[in-house]
């Protein structure tokens, strides 16, 4: 019997297959159609209208580099927000911060949330049960532009700019998230692959320049995430934050005493560093 194959076609031009050794599960959503398998080199794979989100083998440098990068370099994280994030990952590598005082996870799709819970207890542990962490089951721009709650970070954990996904890309709202920033907060978002999406990251760093005295973005190579690096995009109004020296992002990941797989204050501050086609892009 042929083999079976996964085929994302997120890139005209570009298809990527992960092989299916194990199907898992197929369905809609409210919001999306969801798909779970296994593969042998990746482990479990949630896809969401066709294109990978997480898994099980590489989340684990998605989720510490969009968490820990902005929550070390905010001296006191207090209040974290984290918009899209269903599958659990980004909230559970939040609360290993014990300087959290709450994690607000805005999703729109429970249907995401309740998968999550039962097929990918390895990505998100319990971290939706935790008592530091709130649930919101809302569309992440209503949230950001209707909260009174304001936030240190925000982390914007979003499927790319398709359906549900395209509003947390616009300039709508990073205006919204820039009203529920608490002063010194500092925004991340997802920004994706630069080399197969430069148009993306270029519109979203224009716009966040527009609006935050820093904006920029940093980078990290996840597997499954085809095409190189992928972009996070960094919104801040204080400057200082990026260049939150070696020894201050040492001695405050020594005494969050947090484990890490890929993140080390080596590898933040590096992440920093763009090639050149990328500071093109971002100017
Ligand atoms: N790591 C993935 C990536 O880089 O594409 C993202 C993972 S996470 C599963 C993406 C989540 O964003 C999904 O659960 C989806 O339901 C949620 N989402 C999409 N649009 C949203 C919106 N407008 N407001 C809140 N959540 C949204």
């Amino acid at each position: 019997m042929s083999d079976d194959w996964f085929e994302e076609t997120l890139y005209p031009g570009v298809h990527s297959r992960l092989r299916i050794d194990r199907r898992l599960y197929q369905g809609d959503s409210e919001h999306q159609r969801l798909e779970l398998f296994e593969n042998d080199r990746f482990g479990r794979v949630l896809t969401l209208n066709g294109v990978v989100q997480t898994t099980e083998a590489d989340e684990f440098i998605y989720h510490e580099m969009l968490t820990h990068v902005p929550l070390l370099a905010h001296a006191r994280p207090r209040e974290v927000m984290v918009i899209g994030g269903g599958d659990g990952g980004m909230i559970e590598e939040v609360l290993k911060h014990r300087a959290v005082g709450r994690v607000t996870l805005v999703e729109i799709d429970a249907g995401v949330i309740a998968f999550s819970k039962k097929y990918l207890g390895s990505i998100c542990g319990d971290a939706f049960d935790d008592p530091r962490t709130n649930i919101v089951i809302a569309d992440g721009l209503v949230h950001a532009e209707t909260t009174d709650d304001r936030y240190d970070v925000i982390i914007v954990d979003s499927t790319d700019p398709i359906g549900p996904g395209e509003a947390l890309f616009s300039d709508r709202f990073y205006r919204a998230c820039n009203r529920c920033l608490a002063p010194g907060g500092v925004m991340v978002t997802q920004n994706g692959v630069p080399f197969m999406q430069p148009a993306e990251l270029a519109k979203s760093v224009s716009a966040m320049r527009a609006l935050f005295a820093d904006a920029g973005c940093y980078l990290a190579a996840v597997p499954s995430y085809m095409g190189g690096s992928m972009a996070f995009g960094w919104a801040t109004d204080d400057g200082a934050l990026r260049a939150t020296g070696l020894s201050v992002l040492q001695s405050r990941f020594d005494s969050a005493s947090i484990e890490t797989r890929y993140y080390t204050p080596a590898v933040h501050q590096a992440a920093f560093a763009l090639p050149r086609f990328i500071q093109d892009l971002v100017g």
